[in-house]
């Protein structure tokens, strides 16, 4: 009976050794979740993904945690924003001081690599005039064809981390890109019918994505990029946009509808809320993201 037991007991233990998978997932740390997604989508069932920025916080004011200072230490690859967007990270990852994730590092990617960089400042841009996007725009995430040089880094990235599975995220990127690229297809279709034409929005977080698509940016609710509305600022602004007949207004959802309300009442131009991230307004990954803009967008232009 014993005997019966004991190699019931050794049965159950080997049985629970073999659920662990014999290789331990690559601990990937994503300072936003557009790219935890991405990065999800190339290294498929061989990584774990943590996004620091949480869906529908603004990523230029990260209130950092000692909890993420943790999963930075344990990590294996961080994939960042970049320009000044996450500049928050540097005091993480100081902080975390993972050898493996410093700059420099195999397992330091930063997505911004290769993105060709919209509204870089000239001269230098006086801390006095309150503009955060210092090094340009930072929002080149929601331009699809800029996902695809992302994605690559994180391919370049992860091929360095974990050698041994190469082949298997070179097949999930080459499968992103092609889920994305019959996508940019359909968009660019969709928003054909309003080429040129301009839009409002809250931040200027949509520079590249209207690009993308052939449409103009008319100018923002902020005074400057951080700048918050002004009464005087929104008051040339509707002038404006009575003046011009423009009335496609986008807010991204982390924004207060005080001013877009106002707006609305003052010219009747009916705004439309796009999500700030993969995870505001139900948006379940980045391609489900940018399906939403589009549509939104259309709304707004109809
Ligand atoms: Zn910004």
């Amino acid at each position: 009976m014993k005997i019966i037991i004991r190699t019931a007991l050794l049965l159950a233990l080997v049985l629970a050794t073999a659920a662990v998978p014999a290789i331990a997932a690559i601990d990937i740390v994503a300072s936003t979740p557009e790219l935890a997604d991405i990065a999800k989508q190339v290294g498929g069932n061989k990584v774990h993904v943590y996004s620091i920025a949480k869906p529908n916080q603004d990523y230029h004011m990260i209130e950092p945690r000692p909890s993420d200072v943790s999963k930075i230490s344990r990590a294996d690859m961080i994939v960042r924003i970049g320009l000044d967007l996450d500049m928050w990270f540097d005091a993480l990852s100081n902080a975390a001081s993972n050898s493996k994730v410093r700059r420099g590092a195999a397992g330091y990617v930063d997505a911004s690599e290769g993105i060709k960089k919209l509204e870089v400042p000239k001269g230098q841009i006086s801390g006095a005039s309150g503009d955060i996007h210092v090094y340009g725009n930072p929002h080149y995430f929601y331009d699809p064809e800029n996902a695809k040089i992302i994605a690559r880094n994180i391919l370049d990235g992860l091929k360095k981390v974990s050698p041994s599975n190469k082949a298997a995220f070179q097949d999930n990127y080459d499968d992103f890109t092609k889920k994305l690229d019959k996508k940019i297809g359909q968009w660019e279709k969709e928003l054909a019918p309003y080429k040129g034409e301009e839009v409002v929005t809250y931040h200027q977080s949509a520079i590249y994505f209207l690009r993308r698509f052939g449409l103009k940016s008319f100018g923002t609710l902020e005074v400057k990029p951080g700048i918050p509305p002004s009464a005087s600022h929104i008051s040339k602004l509707i002038k404006r946009m009575k003046d011009d007949k423009v009335s496609a207004v986008v807010i991204e959802s982390i924004y207060s509808k005080k001013f877009p309300d106002l707006i609305q009442r003052e010219t009747g131009a009916k705004y439309e809320v796009v999500p700030y991230s993969v995870g505001s307004l139900g948006t379940k990954s980045y391609i489900d993201l940018i399906d939403t803009w589009v549509d939104k967008y259309k709304q707004a232009l109809r």
